[in-house]
């Protein structure tokens, strides 16, 4: 379902042939790991208030280490982070050897991948000897070991056929995890992070080892302001930009996606010769950390109408059954769409209801219908929509919210699923004729704007189509 919600986000009009179905909405991974901040602390980092809560409550115990041993509780040896790429995680583990004034050590899963044996448990071996060294130079009695994706080196013993080496690398760090090795002055914590927790050795999960599971989510959008928030401070940001109505137009970004806009925001900014950061930059910042660089591939002008009047035709749908729902309306080329129109996401919705999906599958056909009322045809570009929306309508269906009501999804309903998935999408295309049929002037006229301008503001499209509305009623 996450994709689903996820990919709402966007319609766009693709170049055809785009080889990775549904890859806009949901967002690629970005790796943005250069937040300067040389002591990380849990208020450096934004949301994830859960987590946060839950890991300080079990580094306590690290930090009233001789009570701990008194009252005899066995102590903490890791913290298994779960969760999306670019969420904190890293961070979460930085603030956490702040929290405990910990010597901190990061290392990668795949860095104790080697062909080679016993290389790869000699590693093991000699991280957690740099750990206890670096935190008796610096006179701490802690150290904290950063494993990022171990599930490259903690997956189920014996699954790699052939490769004993990842298992004999495996055992090493559960031997250094006992504590077996050596009785030593410094106490040694693993925090380790992965998105993958299914696949880890058991042995990794047991009492002792990673007991403490914390699961780091993308964030909500109180949590996405703060964040945004955090990487602009220190930045001249003009007094037009609004963080609330930016976390509601970067609905299912990550942390590491925020600090890209925040970058590339400063970015354009400069680029401009301006002094301060204002809401366009920001606002052009989203698209482009959504669906890449703006590319100079120029369509022809047949083409370019066409893109305008699709993307008009989603617009319309969107308005017309969520009234504010348009962040803006694009006919600029970026990555693989050649034209989009952005959505927002006023709140972070876990469930969908029956209208909604049926709003939302008419928005994704009523791009292919504007072209073909306006231009007399439709055209390759709206192969995404289509993947999108009969995703949508098969989701309908199986959850039971169709007119066929509660059905199967095994093989003897096949035949009936799939009948009623195309009467789902068949009821949608008529609701998306009969609307736009209303509004043909409008899309032509806002079609060339569109071209003219490039970009049109949800703000100005509502006002337009408003205008519209009311000439129709006034007929
Ligand atoms: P992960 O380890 O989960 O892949 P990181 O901790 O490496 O994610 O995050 C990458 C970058 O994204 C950070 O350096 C920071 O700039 C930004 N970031 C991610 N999550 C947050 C957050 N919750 N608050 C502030 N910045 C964040």
């Amino acid at each position: 379902m996450p994709v689903l919600i996820l990919a709402g986000l966007i319609m766009g009009f693709y170049f055809i042939y785009s080889d990775k179905a549904g890859s806009v909405g949901k967002l690629g991974s970005v790796k943005n790991k250069d937040l300067v901040i040389s002591q990380v602390t849990f208020d450096d980092i934004g949301g994830q208030e859960s987590a946060k809560r839950e890991l300080k409550e079990a580094l306590d115990f690290m930090k009233e280490g001789e009570r701990v041993s008194e009252l005899g509780i066995r102590p903490l040896k890791g913290i298994l982070l779960t969760g999306p790429p670019g969420t904190g995680k890293t961070l979460l583990a930085k603030a956490a050897a702040t929290y405990t004034d910990s010597a901190f050590i990061s290392v990668s899963g795949s860095a104790f991948i080697e062909m080679y044996a016993g290389v790869g448990a000699k590693r093991v071996r000699d991280v957690f000897a740099r750990a206890r060294e670096e935190a008796r130079n610096g006179g701490k009695s802690n150290a904290i070991i950063f494993i990022d994706e171990i599930d490259v080196l903690g997956a189920t013993r014996g699954r790699n056929q052939g490769h004993m080496e990842y298992d004999q690398t495996l055992n090493q760090l559960l031997i250094q995890m006992d504590g077996f090795s050596s009785a030593s002055d410094v106490k040694v914590l693993v925090m380790a992070a992965t998105n993958r927790v299914d696949l880890l050795d058991d042995a990794l999960l047991r009492p002792g080892r990673f007991d403490r599971i914390v699961s780091v989510d993308l964030p909500d959008r109180i949590a996405r302001k703060r964040i945004l928030e955090i990487h602009s401070k220190g930045k001249p940001i003009a007094s037009d930009v609004d963080f609330e109505e930016l976390a509601d137009e970067s609905y299912g970004f990550s942390g590491a996606h925020i600090a890209s806009v925040a970058n590339e925001a400063a970015i354009m900014a400069l680029r401009d010769s301006k002094d301060e950061i204002n809401m366009e930059d920001f606002k052009e910042a989203i698209e482009k950390v959504m669906l890449g660089e703006k590319i100079d591939r120029k369509p022809k002008d047949e083409d370019m109408k066409r893109i305008a009047v699709h993307e008009v035709g989603h617009a319309v749908m969107s308005e017309l059954s969520n009234p504010g729902s348009v962040a803006a309306v694009t006919v600029t080329s970026r990555g693989k769409a050649l034209g989009f129109t952005r959505q927002v996401a006023s709140e972070d919705s876990v469930l969908q209801t029956r209208v909604e999906l049926e709003d939302r599958i008419a928005m994704l056909l009523g791009g292919a219908k504007a072209e073909e009322l306006i231009m007399g045809s439709r055209s390759t570009g709206s192969r995404q929509d289509f993947d999108q929306a009969v995703e949508a309508a098969k989701f309908m269906v199986e959850c039971g919210l169709s007119d066929m009501g509660i059905c199967g999804v095994g093989d003897g309903f096949a035949d009936e699923v799939s009948e009623n998935i195309r009467a789902v999408l068949r009821q949608q295309e008529e609701r998306a004729e009969k609307a736009l049929k209303e509004h043909l002037n409008f899309i032509r006229n806002m079609g060339e704007l569109l071209i003219e301008r490039e970009r049109v503001s949800g703000d100005e499209f509502r006002e337009k189509l408003r205008a519209d509305l009311e000439l129709a009623q006034a007929q």
